[in-house]
């Protein structure tokens, strides 16, 4: 593997110029822009390196399904390097990006070097693990390192809007059907092996208003509001003392969260009592958790109150819910991304429980496991001014280089 990491090393130059050329392309999701483009660009890359590719469109049903117009093609783009084993690493990277505001220092999509980091919309999440990919395959195939099994890589849309018309397409028709997967995660000694579940939930209440000279008249739906709040509040403080037995980062991330207020909003007029308030939660489910209880324990406290109150109208709607995705259970995968981590980095490779969810969650509950890693760029996902560190671009590529080498 030397060879390989000289390689990388040698060619840091153009490593950084491949990632700055797919920064280049706005792949803005929403709507989801310049997929074709982009498509092109890492397929002609994909030849070059002898890979063999194929585009599949999203159907239009699926897109239709998701509220997409089909003005713009959702294009996942297949390249395989096929040894004829028995077994297939699937390496996937979304090449979608969130918009960029206003606020930041410098354009996001004309990449600059800066003290060591590369700062572009995107770069981290995930565009310099696309380059990565690439490389790491081209540093193999010059130094005549062939791959451990059958390697297959997936470029998808869409992952920032959800999955459904990208990777979930492409795992639930079965096109992608590996026996190991590498995805978007932790860095540096860290690798993700599963991603916590997510419910999201819009409460309703309803009052009645009245002129607020003569508030007896109506019913306040924002004190109310406070009401189911703080009954809520005594769920939260329940729930954040639950913990999970996976491994995690930070002892902070053992335990479920519950973010409630993320949207509020209520009543039009200061003379007018309220006739309804709204407010969110955002509940991250640990794999220890269902999403039935999860659902039922919110709508347990809030039956609690309307037993005590008869003005009481409360709607709680679940706007999605996702269970937790993660393996029980040990994998040659897991120890043989461990061992190419410490390889490069030095330290042990460390499996932990991501907080967010991946599209990786998609091939999990199908039962294969999979391993979130990704370029390092002290978490600037969806922020102004977002990057990654050059070193880090250059070890997470002779990771990748040597986990390809090794995984059978
Ligand atoms: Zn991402």
């Amino acid at each position: 593997m030397k060879q390989v990491y000289r390689y990388i090393d040698a060619n840091r130059e153009r490593l950084v110029g491949l990632t700055k050329d797919l920064v280049k392309i706005p792949t803005v999701n929403p709507p989801g822009e310049n997929y074709e483009k982009i498509v092109s660009l890492i397929e002609k890359k994909c030849i070059k390196l002898g890979l063999k590719t194929k585009r599949i469109e999203t159907p239009r049903s699926i897109l239709k399904k998701s509220g997409i117009k089909p003005i713009s093609k959702r294009i996942n783009l297949i390249a395989r390097w096929d040894i004829g084993a028995k077994k297939t690493l699937h390496l996937n990277g979304h090449y979608d990006v969130v918009p960029a505001t206003s606020s930041w220092k410098t354009d996001p999509f004309k990449p600059i070097v800066k003290a060591g980091r590369l700062y572009g919309r995107g770069v981290e999440d995930m565009k310099a693990n696309i380059a990565s990919y690439l490389m790491a395959v081209e540093a193999l195939k010059v130094a005549g390192v062939e791959p451990g099994c059958n390697i297959e890589f997936s470029f998808t849309p869409d992952e920032e809007t959800g999955g459904a018309t990208g990777f979930a397409y492409l795992v639930k028709s079965g096109i992608v059907k590996p026996d190991y997967a590498i995805g978007e995660g932790y860095h540096n000694s860290f690798a993700s092996y599963g991603n916590k579940g997510i419910a999201w939930f819009k409460i309703e209440i309803f009052g009645k208003s009245s002129h607020s000279c003569e508030p007896y008249k109506g019913i306040n739906s924002f004190e109310k509001m406070i009401l189911v709040a703080n009954e809520l509040l005594k769920l939260k403080e329940k729930v954040a003392k639950r913990s999970t037995s996976f491994k995690t980062k930070r002892p902070v991330d053992r335990h479920p969260t519950m973010v409630m207020g993320g949207e509020l909003y209520g009543g039009s007029k200061t003379n007018i009592v309220p006739d309804k308030s709204v407010f969110t939660i955002d509940r991250r489910i640990l794999p220890e958790e269902s999403v039935a209880d999860v659902k039922n324990e919110i709508i347990a406290a809030v039956n609690r109150l309307k037993k005590k109150d008869k003005d009481l109208k409360v709607k709680v709607n679940v706007i999605t819910a996702e269970a937790a995705a993660v393996l029980k259970g040990k994998s040659a995968l897991f120890d043989t991304f461990s061992r190419s981590i410490k390889k490069v980095k030095g330290k042990e490779g460390k499996l932990a429980l991501l907080s967010g969810a991946t599209d990786m969650r998609f091939l999990i509950r199908k039962g294969v496991p999979c391993i979130g890693y990704s370029v390092d760029g002290g978490n600037t996902c969806h922020c102004d001014n977002e990057y990654v560190k050059i070193k880090s671009l250059i070890d997470t590529t002779k990771v990748f280089a040597d986990a390809i080498a090794s995984i059978a």
